[in-house]
């Protein structure tokens, strides 16, 4: 089957009752036993409930993995994955991941035992150097936010066999429609529905996406535990999200290369960074390892803080905002917003500077949303 085609079929079926054709929300927390011992295959809604098996089912497929769980949020999906290690185990993570990783990481799990360390991925005698005999998982996400760095996928799982450690890729940038990390030998690939995979920007959820049955049954083993899983209205609105994938990434791209190419011709702007340029630095480790280059788009003002603030009040059609992947544009600067948990050496040392303005171009018509960056230049 066809991406595209997987993208509105892949795990649902009609429901067998009603034949209604679009899987209802099972709004219910438990299920009628018909005798002592006997279920249908639900007995409680933490451990398992249709609409969330028909989404996770279908997450799986896109990915190309055999199993999906799915979180109340991207956060509860990566830290299911940190709760399979104990207590002196290691984590090494390209350095610029999500802000929340990094916290996460840091201020919540170093406190219990679990080390990490962050270092740059595009490296890798560095990687290989890192990695000691406590170190448990390596932590990939490509393209990078907010700099859009490339990390060589398979090169890194080649380092990974080497030393017996698994590869996990936080693959919400890209979505499989761009991007498929299974296929390029990684372990596991985690999401934050919230962006791309969702889409409208009403959901906040996450997913882990396995192929390994031991890993998935400890993975679901956690799930039920702890108990951090989506109501069964938001995964249906993400399984109607997920129908129109293919065609807002499409879009999303070709968004993408309007706005970066009329940000390369702006004499206000330092440097545009988007995968898809010929002037990005991994321009061709991007097109060998994705099939496409996505709808972020980040850039650099001259001018600091002060042309920042300016441009930022000059723009009406982008929102000033947090998050990403929905289909209306949102501008975010980083330093002060997504990244300010981040602290200011590390963002100075990764590039996060005042004039970083960081685009998540929406499917508007790309004539508008040029209008609006050129009004906001005129205003700035
Ligand atoms: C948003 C985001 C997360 C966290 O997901 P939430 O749904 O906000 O908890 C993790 N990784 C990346 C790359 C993200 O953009």
């Amino acid at each position: 089957m066809h991406f595209n085609t997987a993208c509105i079929h892949a795990g649902v079926e009609p429901e067998p009752i009603t034949g209604a054709i679009m899987t209802p929300i099972f709004q219910t927390s438990t299920y009628v036993q018909p005798e002592l011992g006997v279920n249908k295959g639900y007995e409680y809604s933490r451990t398992e409930n249709p609409t969330r098996s028909v989404l996770q089912t279908a997450l799986a497929a896109l990915e190309g993995g055999k199993f999906g769980l799915c979180f109340s949020s991207g956060m509860s999906a990566i830290d299911t994955l940190i709760s399979t290690l104990k207590s002196g185990d290691h984590v090494l993570l390209c350095d610029d991941v999500y802000g929340g990783t990094h916290r996460l990481l840091k201020r919540v799990r170093e406190k219990q035992g679990i080390l990490s360390d962050f270092i740059d991925f595009s490296d890798l005698r560095l990687i290989e150097s890192h990695i000691r005999k406590e170190t448990k998982l390596l932590w990939i996400e490509s393209p990078t936010n907010p700099l859009l760095k490339i990390i060589e996928i398979p090169k890194v799982v080649e380092i990974a066999r080497r030393h017996g450690v698994k590869v996990a890729v936080d693959n919400t940038f890209m979505t499989p429609y761009f991007q498929r990390p299974l296929d390029l030998g990684a372990d596991i690939v985690c999401h934050s529905l919230t962006k791309y995979l969702n889409g409208h920007s009403d959901v906040v959820g996450g997913t882990l996406i396995i192929s390994d049955e031991t890993l998935y049954q400890e993975l679901k083993f956690i799930q039920n535990a702890v108990g951090a899983v989506p109501s069964p209205h938001d995964c249906f609105l993400v399984l109607r999200g997920l129908k129109t994938l293919a065609v807002r990434m499409e879009r999303h791209q070709q968004n993408a290369f309007d706005v970066a190419n009329y940000l390369v011709g702006r004499k206000e702007v330092n440097w545009v960074r988007y995968p898809g340029l010929k002037s990005h630095p991994q321009h061709d480790l991007a097109r060998k390892q994705m099939t496409g280059f996505g709808g972020m788009v980040s850039f650099e003002l001259k001018g600091g803080i002060e042309a920042a603030k300016r441009f930022v009040k000059g723009l009406h059609l982008f929102a000033l905002a947090e998050s990403l992947g929905g289909v209306e544009s949102l501008c975010d600067h980083p330093a002060i917003m997504t990244h300010a948990s981040v602290p200011q050496e590390i963002r100075m040392k990764l590039g996060v500077s005042d004039g970083l303005i960081r685009l998540s171009v929406g499917i508007e018509s790309a004539d508008d949303l040029l209008s609006d960056l050129e009004c906001a230049f005129r205003e700035a």
